[in-house]
């Protein structure tokens, strides 16, 4: 079985946000169990099903980083600045805006933060894609991995503007206002927590 590269396990769980079912071509994939293989920790699998048609799929992995499990670093995608291998330039867009409408809806702040800081580092990650040369507006041909994202990358080049994109990221707080935030949260719910119980 060929592994997925993928640089932490929150990437390998955005990548199952992307991938459609094979089967119905409509449900997304529950994840139901990871697995960390004991001698190659580096080796991750997720068992997973398709929540509407109920198809079972393994998605092998290889992780690159491993990342704290609390606070903002633990919505961490990629630490590094080299692009994905496995969520293409049109996939982080469409999870970018995904998560910005998620965050509109949320039924709380805090949960509104988080989402919005989700979504500014997927926006984040799409911006690995371009060329260092800052002539060059729109992204390679490479930052596509499918025909159907190429595809909307040809019938719509201006929404892969690298402009358009960072005027997305200018309208929103910077990542690290938008960590600090979520850490500050992070705080104060364990502060509520640690008064419950000093009750
Ligand atoms: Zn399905």
């Amino acid at each position: 079985m060929s592994r997925l590269k993928a640089h932490t396990l929150n990437e390998g769980r955005y990548h199952l946000k992307v991938t459609p079912c094979p089967q119905c071509d409509r449900g997304h994939w529950e994840i139901d169990k990871i697995d960390r293989s004991r001698t190659e920790p580096s080796r991750v699998d997720f068992a997973a099903h398709c929540s509407r048609c109920g198809l079972e799929r393994t998605f092998a992995f290889t992780i690159e980083y491993e990342i704290p499990q609390r606070g903002p670093e633990s919505e961490c995608i990629n630490p590094g600045r080299e692009p994905s291998r496995i969520i293409d330039l049109g996939q982080w867009r469409s999870l970018f805006a995904l998560l910005i409408e998620l965050s509109d809806r949320a039924e709380s702040k805090v949960e509104a933060r988080r989402t919005g800081f989700q979504a500014a580092l997927c926006l984040a990650e799409a911006l690995k894609f371009y060329d260092d040369d800052d002539e060059n507006d729109l992204p390679p041909r490479s930052a596509f991995f499918s025909e159907e994202t190429a595809e909307t990358f040809r019938e719509h080049p201006a929404k892969f503007s690298r402009q358009a994109l960072r005027d997305m990221q200018g309208r929103l707080p910077s990542l690290n206002t938008m960590a600090e935030n979520v850490r500050r949260d992070a705080r104060d719910a364990r502060k509520r927590r640690w008064r419950f119980w000093k009750k």
